[in-house]
């Protein structure tokens, strides 16, 4: 669970290249960063010791009014009229797209699967370059129009962003490490299914980027990260594509923005190989089967243990499981068993 570390679009490592270069809007980010994650943690706990009134996800949006505190005005409920604000528009659409998604494919009810309402904050500070999940809601930046711009507008970030409530409920995919790179990887994940699913392409048509719509005029590329081609979407972007480049260091949780490239890079493999519906059953489920601790070698084993079992079933083509494992070594990924 995200209870240590607030999931966010933007990587510490991108951030802190910008604040170098002497962006204060992308230090402020930073700074303000730290700030949340120590006051949040009293709501955290809360959250696993409550009691739930089942509802069926009801959507609230609220407005911060550029200051650094969530739910402030609450400006759209779930059924609500459109207002005048597109942001906050987008960030009721957006939601409502991803949430019903799982729900209509996986029969989730909810990122929690016992109908958590979605809350979303939007305007939060002052051109703040940043999006994230803090285990109980999503809060959205503006982006200083330099480097980022609005980040709720953008259906891949909020897609990535409500998935780590996703896997911290299936899952709870601990975040550091191997766990935490498939914390990781299975937000961008799910954000790139959901992303070619409202815009209605094929894999073979999408650009495989996350995060193309919130990179502005000044950033050095053309998004956050590229399943496809890990390490290319920008000039700080040091994702490997195969374990002979994994990132041994500290930094970002020990690479948990930064080594998740390794299994995207073999998500988008497999889905060239038996499309995006096959792909999304073996994911989603290998999801629910994982544990806090996984490493890459259980995902590999998870996933091609699934994809048997749903291809014995009829639900899966028959040949998925053998492009499951070539997916995978492809990336220099086996699993423990071999
Ligand atoms: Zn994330």
């Amino acid at each position: 669970m995200c209870t240590k570390h607030h999931c966010l679009i933007v990587p510490p490592h991108i951030l802190e290249a910008l604040a170098k270069q002497g962006n204060l809007a992308c230090k402020r980010t930073l700074n303000d960063t730290q700030r949340i994650m120590q006051s949040r943690y009293r709501a955290l706990n809360e959250l696993l010791y409550r009691t739930y009134t089942e509802t069926g996800g009801e959507r609230s949006v609220y407005d911060c009014k550029n200051q650094y505190g969530q739910r402030l005005s609450l400006v759209r409920k779930e059924g609500g009229k459109q207002v005048p604000d597109r942001v906050v528009n987008a960030a009721y659409n957006a939601s409502g797209f991803v949430r019903d998604y799982f729900r209509d494919t996986f029969q989730l009810n909810s990122m929690d699967d016992r109908g958590m309402p979605v809350i979303s904050n939007v305007h939060y500070g002052v051109k703040y370059n940043n999006a994230y999940w803090d285990g109980d809601e999503m809060t959205y930046g503006d982006g200083d129009g330099e480097q980022f711009s609005n980040f709720a507008e953008a259906m891949d970030v909020v897609a990535h962003e409500l998935t780590h409530g996703v896997t911290q409920f299936l899952a709870n995919l601990e975040y550091q490490g191997q766990s935490g790179a498939l914390n990781e990887h299975f937000s961008d994940v799910f954000a790139t299914i959901i992303k070619q699913k409202h815009l209605n392409q094929s894999p073979s048509e999408a650009d495989w980027l996350i995060g193309d719509t919130v990179v502005s005029k000044n950033f050095p590329g053309k998004a956050i990260r590229s399943l496809k081609d890990p390490g290319t979407a920008n000039d700080y972007d040091v994702q490997p594509a195969h374990m002979d480049h994994y990132y041994t260091g500290s930094s970002d949780n020990q690479g948990v923005h930064i080594n998740s490239g390794i299994p995207n890079r073999a998500f988008y493999l497999t889905a060239m190989a038996i499309g995006m519906e096959d792909v999304a059953k073996i994911w989603f489920e290998s999801l629910r089967t994982l544990w806090r601790t996984a490493s890459f070698p259980d995902m590999v084993e998870v996933a091609l243990g699934v994809s048997e079992r749903l291809s014995a079933g009829g639900s899966i083509q028959k040949n998925a499981r053998d492009a499951v494992e070539s997916s995978f070594n492809a990336v220099g990924l086996t699993p423990l068993t071999v």
